[in-house]
């Protein structure tokens, strides 16, 4: 059955996340031969818009405003909705991040349509749609079949490969006018916690470090790894409590989840709540000193030694890789 597909285009620092393209490639599945429409809101993104079509939306809608220059779910929402009432969608595909998160609901409560939230894939199987999604904190998957209403999902960055980008792809970027009433909310300044680098999120390659870095200069050895494999750097619960880092590295439950190609767990002992943000990285690898520890069950490859000789030794090593 031939869908209509709204995906939204999600801006940041005036770039387009990658978890869009992702969107995009599901929403290509779940639109099974018909059309991706990507949607792009805020303020002055126009320009952005090509983009979305070189990775496989086949046209693009913007809502341009100056309220939507910040993120707040009372603006976006209103600017999405004027784009659903305009284009009357089959299926809607948003990336799992924060902004997804806190957006997914409003819309689908205001379509009185359930929300498949962060969906690891999506296929045809059987003639239906199939998602799957982690549950039991990542313990286990369950596959989700969508038969009416619209279908609504909310894609986990780094897990769905986007399309490889057409330069040569054309399509049509058109306005919707929304009008979006005064805002309740008003972001006067966002304050960013100074990160350095590549946002964690959607990192192909996290360094983390546990309470076994001992101290906040316990992580220099982390973020040099880090340095040379163009990674991001997270922690567990453990080390942010211990203010050895930012609450905003925190992977797990009541962290970020990632799902990176490369995962190196460093003093980290692999609790349950940790392993909820971090056990679908595609490759895991864990550096402790306690061979029992529970980290080594979800590991790939497990190194028992002190993380201060351990990882300096792994940097110098692939250092000279790259050369
Ligand atoms: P520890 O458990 O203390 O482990 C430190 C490890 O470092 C040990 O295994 C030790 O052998 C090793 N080590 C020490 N020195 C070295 C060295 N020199 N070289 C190599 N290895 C060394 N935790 C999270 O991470 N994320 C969450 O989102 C989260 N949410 C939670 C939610 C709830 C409701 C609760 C109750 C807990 C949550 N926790 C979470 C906390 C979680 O239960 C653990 O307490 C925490 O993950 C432990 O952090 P850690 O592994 O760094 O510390």
């Amino acid at each position: 059955m031939a869908r209509k597909v709204l995906v939204l285009g999600e801006v940041r620092d005036g770039s387009l996340r990658n978890v869009s393209f992702e969107a995009i490639a599901a929403g290509k599945t779940v639109a099974e031969g018909g059309e991706v429409v990507a949607v792009l809101l805020g303020d002055n993104v126009n320009a952005l818009g090509q983009e979305l079509i070189q990775y496989g939306a086949d046209r693009v809608v913007v809502v341009e405003d100056e309220k939507l220059s910040q993120y707040s779910s009372d603006g976006f929402s209103q600017a999405f909705m004027a784009v659903v009432d305009s284009e009357k969608p089959d299926g809607i595909v948003f990336g799992h991040t924060a902004l997804g998160k806190d957006l997914s609901p409003k819309i689908a409560s205001k379509l009185e349509t359930g929300l498949i939230s962060d969906a690891t894939d999506v296929e045809v199987a059987g003639g239906n749609l199939v998602f799957t999604r982690p549950i039991y904190s990542g313990k286990a998957f369950e596959k989700k079949i969508v038969t009416d209403g619209v279908i609504f999902a909310t894609v986990r960055p780094n897990n769905i490969a986007p399309l490889e980008k057409d330069e040569s792809r054309t399509g049509d970027v058109s306005k919707v006018t929304a009008e979006i009433k005064d805002l309740r909310t008003i972001i006067k300044e966002v304050v960013r916690k100074a990160s350095e680098g590549v946002d964690l999120s959607e990192a192909k390659v996290v360094i983390a470090g546990g309470r076994g870095v001992k101290s906040a200069d316990g992580f220099e050895p982390l973020k040099e790894l880090a340095n040379v494999l163009g990674g991001a750097i997270g922690a567990s619960r453990g080390a942010c409590d211990a203010d050895y880092c930012d609450y905003s590295l925190q992977i797990g439950q009541t962290g970020k989840v990632v799902t990176p190609d490369l995962y190196i767990a460093c003093g980290i002992s692999g609790a349950i709540q940790h392993l909820a943000g971090m056990s679908n990285s595609k490759v895991i690898v864990a550096i402790n000193k306690d061979p029992e520890a529970n980290i080594f069950k979800v590991a790939d490859y497990g190194i028992v030694g002190d993380l201060f000789e351990v990882v300096p030794m792994l940097t110098e090593e692939f250092k000279k890789l790259k050369v």
